[in-house]
């Protein structure tokens, strides 16, 4: 493998708005054009896809030439068709129906960084090879590694894996590498955050060095250039726009509103919007599961999802979210990474995450394939300066609104009268705001008294302790409240 990488380093990428480069202009062509075979476009079309995705017109005919590739595209651009259909097709002359283990090695290595990835980049390499002889599988950590045994030796094409679990394969000699002829390395960016890096270099280590490599990633940072350099042969480089930070069809507001008053202001939103599917990104799995459980109190159809829950129960939040049984899904970002949910209509940032990158990540859940979305952040006076980050990230400012929590007693505390003053419905009449379902007039009682929940009297892990005891105090302080949602103004 060379160490070069010209057509990368020559180019001045930006590690954050790549709309610059975005492909408007280009033909697209369609799938009969790009030369792939029969039986992948026979799946393509029972799938119901006409026309290729940008990153697929652009990343199938690369691919297919057998070239390295490093492509900034993230979830929901049909990043995974993009490389999974130039694989397949490139392992079809190989394909065998015989029975035989020996004639089904591992030719192709996809490598993701979450469970979750995992599972939904095989299953839809599935959907592409099923009318193929080339098998796939999955493998993660979480599970019993021997019921994942039996499966590998039996013998299978193109092996989706966490790099952890591929590690422990290879150890338990459970799984050969050495026939390996392309690899995928998928939101490589994500790996790396993860600390990734020492396990992909071990494989790396393991496999043929005459193979194809692509690289996919969200984000273009120096570390990723590094890897790109260390791993890639003179990759071509394909970017599409990160629409989901600029998209048109996702309306992105943004509240400013108490931290103590989120949890009434999310409970108003489901209820009055009549949400059906939304997912509340949460910075911690304690307040995941903690507003989880509110929600439910609330009679809102919740879950949570969150690196301390077990596989099964990650896989059951999530099916059962999909099935539409679950409204809210509130998730942590590493567990929402990679979740594919076909027209998300909205999501809703309860807590602002640090890293700017992962408002993208999140909000990149909803508008996809050209439906509209709506991304609603919650922001309390200490998270502005995580949200100036992510108007420098997006090169875009959003409005501001002010989200009046009336404390429904007689008396106002002076902030809150504060408050309402400035922000009086802007008419007596019903102000109601299409994006969100919100009416100007709102005014509910919530449950004057929380229920108190055992859940919180359990010892939690050390270093939450003090958000545990955060929440007691809060919960404590909480007076009945009534949402007047026609407070809203623009800064
Ligand atoms: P991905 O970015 O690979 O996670 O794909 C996002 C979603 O788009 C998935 O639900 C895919 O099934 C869907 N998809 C991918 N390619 C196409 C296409 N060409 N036409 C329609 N839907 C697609």
């Amino acid at each position: 493998m060379t160490k070069q990488m010209t057509d990368v380093v020559n180019i001045d990428i930006p590690s954050i708005d790549i709309q610059s480069v975005d492909i408007q202009g280009i033909d697209i062509p369609s799938f009969d054009t790009l030369g792939l075979a029969p039986e992948l476009l026979k799946a393509l079309t029972e799938s119901g896809y006409t026309t290729p995705t940008p990153i697929q017109a652009q990343a199938i005919p690369v691919a297919l030439a057998g070239g390295d590739l490093m492509a900034g595209a993230q979830t929901g651009t049909g990043k995974t068709a993009a490389f999974a259909l130039p694989l397949l097709q490139k392992l079809l002359p190989l394909a065998s129906n015989s029975a035989s283990p020996a004639k089904h090695p591992v030719r192709a290595l996809i490598l993701t960084p979450t469970r979750e990835l995992a599972i939904q980049v095989e299953e839809s390499v599935k959907v592409y090879a099923k009318h193929t002889p080339l098998r796939s599988l999955v493998v993660y950590g979480g599970v019993d590694i021997k019921t994942q045994t039996p499966h590998l030796k039996s013998g299978i094409e193109v092996l989706v894996a966490t790099p952890g679990r591929l590690l422990d394969h290879i150890e338990q000699k459970t799984l050969q590498l050495n026939q390996v002829q392309i690899l995928v390395l998928d939101e490589a960016d994500r790996m790396l955050d993860m600390g990734f890096m020492p396990d992909l270099k071990r494989i790396l280590a393991l496999l043929p060095k005459q193979r194809q490599n692509l690289m996919f990633s969200a984000t273009f940072s120096n570390e990723i250039k590094k890897l790109a350099d260390d791993f890639l042969t003179k990759p071509q480089l394909i970017e599409v726009a990160r629409s989901n930070a600029t998209n048109d069809n996702v309306t992105q507001k943004v509240y400013q509103v108490e931290q103590s008053d989120k949890e009434a202001l999310l409970t108003q939103i489901l209820k009055v919007a009549d949400a059906k599917q939304v997912i509340v990104f949460t910075k911690t799995k304690l307040t995941a599961s903690r507003l989880s459980r509110s929600l439910e109190r609330a009679g809102i159809a919740a879950d949570a999802i969150h690196g301390d829950k077990t596989q099964q129960e990650r896989i059951k939040a999530l099916d059962a979210f999909k099935a539409g049984t679950v409204t809210a899904l509130i998730a942590t970002d590493v567990a929402a990474r990679g979740l594919d949910i076909t027209d998300l209509p909205m999501v809703i940032n309860y807590e602002i995450p640090s890293a700017a990158e992962d408002y993208v990540h999140r909000i990149g859940r909803t508008g996809r394939a050209g439906a509209s979305g709506i991304a609603i952040s919650f922001v309390s006076s200490d998270e502005e300066k995580y949200f100036t980050e992510i108007e420098k990230l997006i090169k875009r400012q959003i409005p501001k609104e002010i989200v009046v929590i009336e404390k429904h007693s007689t008396r106002t505390t002076s902030a809150s009268r504060t408050k309402t003053s400035e922000s009086k419905p802007r008419s007596s009449t019903s102000h109601h705001d299409a994006s969100s379902g919100i009416h100007g007039e709102t005014k509910r009682m919530l449950p004057k008294k929380k229920p108190s929940d055992p859940w919180f009297d359990k010892p939690y892990e050390a270093t939450i302790a003090q958000e545990a005891s955060n929440i007691k105090s809060s919960q404590a302080n909480k007076k009945p409240v009534a949402v007047l949602l026609g407070g809203l103004r623009s800064k």
